[in-house]
């Protein structure tokens, strides 16, 4: 049985090293020259990792991870309006791995057979028969799998009628830093949020989230303006930025689809259900779906086990946004002293739904 990818992001890669490892003869097209990608951090939270075990690759992650479970939301004077409890975190949930993106890609690549990797291939077209037209002319397979990520045009192929990825009202900076920094902290002010993780080599991820207009430019400078007053290491962080690659993009989601599959095809990660940034989720949840298409029994059973499961994440990434990103005063003033008031173990229990998956 042959498998055709649609891109080779977290998602495709994942769905091949998973169709491989069932059997399939695999074929992944990525329209880069090269698979691999610049940039920033990844929270592979402990749902994510039983998938990665499932494909024989958690502990090559775990090697190249900081372990960290998160340590709660801090004020931007630094007091503390949630702390999490992290040994409880790991004990009830397992581990966390923040690692750099660039070396998941790479495990996840060295783990497909080199014959099945075609980067520099776009794709024009994708039908349900199978087919798929592209740059190097057509493939055809028993499984089209569209991983093509949020502006996937495996979904306008096949999904026509699908609506198109919607605005958050928020855009975030990413970057990796020389700062070091001990432990995995958000900060919510008003409006603005910022985030930063160690990562295992002595750096530090850090990513700022702030309401603006869609296309609202802004590099380092704005960075700084908005966020060097807050609490420490968050002035080392901005004062450090230049010289290193600043990503800064806006935030969309998708609107939920009514099917998964159509066809021969299936959509996975961010082409099926992309969401906002807040829980941390979209890769994660990509690399699920990765194992679950591998181990359905048809594609009907694919989108019935993950439809109901990611619109859920989608959901909920997006209701911790809305929260996160309120600027009244007196609405942030209430949200902060029902955080501050919450029991510390809330957090670890409201995870639950998103975190307590397994193969
Ligand atoms: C600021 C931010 C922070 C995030 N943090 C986290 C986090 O900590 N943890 C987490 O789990 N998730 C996180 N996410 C979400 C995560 O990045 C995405 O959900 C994930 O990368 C989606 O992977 P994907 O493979 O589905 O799509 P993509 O990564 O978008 O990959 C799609 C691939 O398809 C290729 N492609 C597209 N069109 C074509 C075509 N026509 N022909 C051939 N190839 C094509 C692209 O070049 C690309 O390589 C974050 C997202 C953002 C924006």
């Amino acid at each position: 049985m042959r498998a055709v990818v649609v891109g080779g992001g977290i998602g495709g890669l994942a769905s091949a090293v998973a169709l491989t490892r069932s059997g399939w003869q695999v074929e992944v097209l990525e329209r880069a020259a090269e698979f691999g990608e610049v940039g920033a951090g990844l929270a592979v939270q402990p749902n994510a990792l039983r998938a990665l075990d499932a494909l024989g690759l958690g502990d090559a992650v775990r090697e190249r991870a900081s372990t960290e479970a998160p340590a709660g939301i801090r004020a931007p004077s630094g007091r503390w309006l949630s702390r999490t409890d992290p040994g409880e975190l790991r004990r009830r949930y397992g581990q966390w791995a923040m690692v750099h993106r660039a070396d998941l890609l790479e495990i996840l690549h060295a783990a497909i057979p080199a014959d099945a990797l075609r980067p520099g291939v776009d794709v024009h077209e994708v039908r349900r028969d199978g087919t798929v037209l592209h740059s190097g002319g057509t493939s055809t397979g028993d499984l089209v799998v569209g991983a093509d990520g949020i502006r996937s045009i495996t979904r306008r192929s096949v999904w026509g009628e699908a609506p198109a990825p919607r605005y958050a009202g928020y855009s975030t900076w990413r970057a990796i830093s020389n700062v070091p920094v001990r432990e995995s902290v958000e900060t919510w002010g008003r409006g603005e949020r910022f985030g930063y993780s160690p990562l295992p080599d002595g750096r530090t991820y850090f990513y700022a989230v702030v309401n603006a207009p869609e296309g609202e430019e802004g590099g380092a400078d704005e960075l700084r303006r908005r966020f060097a007053h807050w609490h420490d290491p968050i002035p080392a962080l901005v004062n450090a930025v230049e010289g290193t690659a600043l990503l800064r993009h806006d935030t969309y989601e998708l609107p939920n689809l009514s099917s998964y599959v159509a066809g021969k095809a299936a959509l996975v990660g961010d082409a099926a259900h992309a969401m906002t940034p807040n829980l941390g989720q979209g890769a994660c949840q990509a690399l699920e779906d990765a194992v679950v298409l591998a181990a359905a029994d048809g594609l009907a059973e694919y989108d019935r086990l993950r439809r109901p499961r990611t619109q859920m994440v989608v959901r909920r990434s997006h209701r911790l946004g809305v929260i996160a990103h309120w600027a009244a005063p007196a609405l942030v003033g209430v949200r902060n002293t029902v955080l501050r008031m919450l029991p510390r173990s809330s957090f670890s229990r409201s995870m639950a739904p998103v975190l307590d998956w397994a193969p």
